[in-house]
């Protein structure tokens, strides 16, 4: 029968660093030790202040996170943990004992401020440990609080299967009090060569569905009033477990109440075309956002079929026709990747005419960076000068279309979800999840207004509240104080979560 610490001891060696003794150095040093009484005098209570310094679960910690909304929704756990184990979360990286940096190394931009921040802290100890292990980050941080290296990149497994991400009733701490972020699964079944994520995230592991549907419950009883769904490949959602993403979505819009939206995330091309005339039911309900993130990467079925994307480009102009005539004014935002290996002028021109002939609202371009052990990087490259001219030749389509113009002059009602960057306004999203600017007046925060648009940007639109309108209030409560730890009753104490890793001190 194994113990209930068989599964910590497997990794026992990514808790050590290589300079770390041993355990059977550990031991022999210990028979070594004669117990003797000591004198207490002033260097050994200062000792003991020092010693009470280290006890973990009392220093201020400073947490940063890059990348995507699924990164982001790691954050919150890890954050959660932390503050729920007695750690103090403070906004100030100057005022911090320990910094806890959580990044991505998919795209070079998140991966290269995570590097500058790691220089940019004098560390004397660094650990890292992989997002299968985001529900031991109290672990890690207690060993590192103690000076010990911690190293947790091992793969999590339940009788050989390989787990998904971290339980979903864990505590955390979410970055906006209103947006309950929920990764409906982690991985995917695809092995795109350009791909890093897959390597961290691995193969699909979905979440049952009733314990995504608690977990929104949960989330709206926390006056949450926004959820967003996410994760590598939503399309793919429910296929290691026999059931699929519009099943999910029917019994998640049950628990939305009225007043409150759903976003749904990312999704490939491939798995969404079995779901297409279900989905556009979904995306016309009232209470889901009539929006979709459809990653493309490439006009060009050559490219395409270098990437392994496991589509075509008619696949996803089936997707997108589809949905725009079954969904009136419905968004689709997409992905492009400029200078993959291997893409020629023609293939880029295809790029280009696609983008014309939809004029995306919302468009990620990416110049393509070879990411270090993916198949793509081994490819022949396209040169530096050429990368970075498509990459701009696009940016400038791009910007030469403005999405919005015929929306002013429309009445639309908007969620009020956050603040706007320059602290001008609140930032509210229409039915499209157009962004769309308001003024900031305390009561309409959380709230669904009635607007009346009266201009339009590149990205937004702004509205002027309908006087005559009442704010309407979702049924649901009040809102977590921004830093309150969601979940909480469902938490060990600091003591039970950390007893496992003392063992192997
Ligand atoms: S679908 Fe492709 S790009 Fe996305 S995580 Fe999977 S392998 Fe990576």
């Amino acid at each position: 029968m194994p113990s209930a610490c068989d599964s910590l001891i497997e990794d026992i060696e990514d808790m050590v660093s290589s300079t770390d003794p041993t355990p059977n150095e550990r031991q022999s040093a210990r028979k070594s030790i004669v117990p003797r009484s000591r004198k207490k005098n002033e260097s050994l209570i200062n000792e003991e202040l020092q010693a009470d310094s280290l006890i973990p679960g009392t220093q201020k910690i400073w947490m940063k996170t890059w990348g995507c909304s699924h990164n982001n929704s790691d954050g919150e756990y890890m954050a959660g943990q932390l503050a729920a184990s007695g750690y103090k979360m403070t906004d100030d990286p100057t005022d911090a004992d320990l910094w806890v940096l959580n990044s991505c190394t998919v795209k070079n931009p998140a991966e290269d401020h995570f590097r500058n921040s790691i220089n940019r802290k004098e560390t004397k100890t660094f650990s890292a440990y992989t997002v299968q292990q985001i529900d031991r980050v109290v672990e890690v941080v207690d060993e590192a609080v103690k000076g010990h290296s911690v190293r947790l990149l091992g793969q999590k497994k339940d009788g050989g299967r390989r787990l998904g991400g971290a339980r979903l009733d864990l505590p955390k701490i979410r970055k906006n009090p209103l947006i309950e972020i929920i990764s409906i699964n982690t991985g995917c079944l695809n092995a795109c060569t350009y791909c890093k994520t897959k390597h961290a995230r691995g193969d699909l592991a979905s979440y049952p569905i009733e314990e995504l549907v608690e977990r929104a419950r949960q989330s709206f009883q926390e006056g949450v009033c926004e959820i967003w769904l996410t994760s590598e490949d939503t399309g793919a959602y429910g296929r290691d477990i026999g059931t699929d993403l519009p099943t999910l979505l029917w019994r998640l819009v049950e628990e939305i109440p009225e007043g409150a939206m759903l976003r749904l995330g990312m999704t490939n091309p491939p798995y969404i075309l079995e779901h297409l005339e279900e989905m556009a039911k979904i995306l016309n309900h009232p209470r889901v956002y009539a929006f979709l993130h459809v990653p493309v990467q490439s006009a060009s079925d050559s490219v395409l079929m270098d990437m392994k994307r496991e589509y075509c480009i008619d696949d996803f102009k089936k997707v997108v026709d589809f949905l725009k005539e079954r969904v009136p004014g419905v968004t689709i935002a997409t992905d492009l990747i400029c200078g993959f290996p291997g893409e020629t002028e023609e293939d880029f021109q295809e790029t280009i005419n696609m983008v014309k002939l939809y004029r995306f609202p919302s468009l990620f371009i990416n110049q393509f960076y070879p990411r270090p052990g993916t198949p793509a990087a081994k490819m022949e490259q396209v040169p530096a000068h050429v990368k970075k001219q498509r990459t701009k030749e696009l940016s400038q389509l791009f910007h030469s279309y403005n999405p919005y113009d015929h929306k002013v002059g429309e009445r639309q009602h908007v969620l009020v979800t956050e603040e706007s960057f320059d602290a001008q306004y609140y930032v509210s999203h229409n039915k499209f999840y157009e962004q769309v600017l308001v003024p900031k007046r305390a009561e309409f925060k959380g709230k669904m207004i009635e607007v009346d648009i009266y201009e339009a940007g590149k990205h937004f639109l702004k509205g002027r509240p309908v006087e005559e309108s009442k704010p309407f209030t979702p049924s649901i409560a009040a809102p977590l104080r921004k830093g309150e730890v969601s979940g909480l009753m469902q938490v060990n104490t600091h003591t039970n979560t950390c007893t496992p890793a003392y063992r192997y001190i």
